[in-house]
């Protein structure tokens, strides 16, 4: 067991960071400007260094955010931001905005060109790592991942380290990505204190999928039939809920087999030691949601991994709810009021979900309606409503929650709902989170308004990375599309520079 020189007592206060905040800070947060690495950023004095570093003193907890959340003034917002930077961004976010563009790219991404070495290979690479790679991941490896969250750490913003890996499909490949995720966490472990907010885990990575869509098959065979025994399963939260679809399992799955058993018990104790890592490190874990086919599975996981390490008001592990989903809020309500009977605090990362079109297919395979809501404004409704619930009752009750959204709209309500039950950076009760590359604007809005925000930093070398960018292109044509608004924040600063000539 590691020792610990900070008592647990204090270090459970400061695992939500107050980084920006020190008493000093405490009624005057450090306005954040936008960073793009290589941009003109200007050092912060010593005093502000030192503030965004400093483990935060006990008398700042109750700093309660003023400002509001200005999205107008580009000026201030892309301040540090060099017009070359500018300029690249924005034409990077306008290429993915365009479906036509991105196919052709998908297309060569994914062509036999790029399995075979050779110099076509070398030139689409080095092409994807100065455009797309370098606006969307936070770097090759993880030293070039803490430099980019050490500059986003001066201004005023925090990450979520995400070691780019892709599903496994055997022990072996688990075991090698378990090593990459335990490697992230020391890495955070390195990093200025509390700039990392969450270490990002997919489960997806940690046990075969294959596995996964058999636990899920007979867990959702027990929703049916609440007397099918499951002997290997462990104390947990519901994870459906009366409206959760079941039609992905049509017959009674044969038990696991004792090899399956076997595999089931390697891929907990990776997940235990990972677990363990982040209670050492005092780094939360936030579970990222996949596709309904195996999401009972990792749902399973969560929160059976909750039970055992959330303690006091400190959630260690987090898990996904994806709001596009009709059950969601349902699900939602049932989890948190079997944790609140169990005593066990709960923290939830709400996103809408990017799985869109999957659903779609898979629902239609089985000759059954997309579990997704009908209308995009059922999706926001259903996000907003959960926002603004878990808002509620975080603010006074143990638990946290990540709002993870590029929607201006949601990001104001939550804002003010937030500033008026007295929220902020220092409550250590809510992140906001983007994807690194996307809505830079609200990122650096709420940070001034006085929220913590993290931006979501995948990294790893280009062609292991390549599946995730090309997953982001795929699945989030509607999110890239959607980058509009900053594309039109960018268009303005990048106008108001040239009219004054200033470069
Ligand atoms: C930090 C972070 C972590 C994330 N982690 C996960 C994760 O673990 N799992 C996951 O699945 N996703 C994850 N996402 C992606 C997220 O789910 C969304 O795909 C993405 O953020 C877009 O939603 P938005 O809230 O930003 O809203 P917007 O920018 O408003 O985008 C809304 C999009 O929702 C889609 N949509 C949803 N419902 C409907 C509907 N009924 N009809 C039509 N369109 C609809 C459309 O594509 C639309 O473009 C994450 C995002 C962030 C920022």
């Amino acid at each position: 067991m590691a020792t610990r020189v900070i008592p647990s007592r204090i270090l459970r206060k400061i695992r939500y960071n107050r980084a920006t905040t020190t008493t000093a800070t405490a009624t005057k947060p450090l306005a954040a400007t936008p960073v793009f690495e290589g941009t003109e950023h200007k050092p912060p004095s010593s005093a502000a260094s030192a503030a965004t570093i400093a483990a935060p003193s006990s008398v700042d907890t109750d700093y309660i955010p003023r400002r509001t959340l200005d999205l107008e003034d580009t000026e201030k917002l892309f301040s540090s931001v060099s017009t070359w930077r500018l300029l690249r961004s924005s034409a990077v976010l306008h290429a993915t905005a365009v479906g036509p563009m991105v196919d052709v790219g998908m297309r060569v991404m994914r062509s036999r060109f790029v399995e075979r070495e050779g110099l076509v290979k070398d030139a689409v690479m080095g092409a994807v790592r100065e455009t797309f790679f370098e606006h969307f991941c936070a770097g090759e490896d993880a030293a070039e991942a803490g430099r980019k969250i050490r500059s986003l750490n001066e201004a005023g913003l925090r990450g979520m380290l995400v070691y780019g890996v892709e599903d496994a499909h055997d022990n072996h490949g688990c075991n090698r990505n378990l090593n990459g995720f335990l490697h992230t966490v020391d890495v955070s472990r390195s990093l200025p204190m509390s700039s990392v907010s969450f270490v990002i885990v997919k489960i997806t990575a940690i046990c075969p999928m294959s596995l996964l869509e058999r636990i899920s098959d007979l867990l959702r065979w027990q929703q049916k039939d609440p007397s099918f025994n499951l002997p290997w399963k462990r104390d947990s939260l519901p994870i459906f809920a009366e409206s959760s679809p079941l039609y992905h399992t049509q017959k009674k799955p044969e038990p696991l087999t004792l090899e399956e058993e076997r595999d089931l018990e390697l891929a907990t104790q990776r997940l235990v030691e990972l677990c363990q890592k982040c209670v050492q490190a005092n780094i939360p874990l936030l579970v990222d949601a996949e596709h309904t086919t195996v999401q009972p599975a990792i749902d399973y996981f969560t929160y059976s991994s909750a039970i055992v390490h959330n303690k006091d008001d400190n959630p260690i592990v987090f898990g996904t709810i994806q709001t596009y989903l009709k059950d969601s809020k349902e699900r939602l309500l049932l989890a948190l009021k079997a944790a609140d009977k169990m005593g066990v605090p709960m923290g939830f990362k709400l996103v809408r979900g990017a799985y869109m079109s999957m659903e779609s297919k898979i629902a239609e395979s089985f000759g059954f309606k997309s579990p997704i809501h009908d209308t995009i404004e059922d999706t926001h409704k259903c996000f907003n409503d959960c926002s603004s619930f878990l808002l509620e009752k975080v603010a006074d009750g143990p638990g946290s929650l990540v709002l993870a959204t590029h929607n201006v709209e949601s990001g104001k309500l939550a804002a003010a709902k937030a500033h008026e039950l007295g929220m902020g950076k220092v409550h250590h009760k809510l992140e906001f989170a983007q994807l690194c590359g996307m809505s830079e604007s609200l990122s650096f809005g709420l940070s001034n308004a006085g929220f913590q925000v993290s931006k979501y930093l995948p990294f790893g070398p280009v062609d292991k990375v390549m599946p995730y960018l090309l997953r982001r292109a795929e699945e989030n044509r509607g999110l890239l599309a959607a980058s509009g608004f900053d594309r039109q924040l960018m268009r303005k600063e990048i106008g108001r520079r040239l009219k004054a000539a200033v470069f």
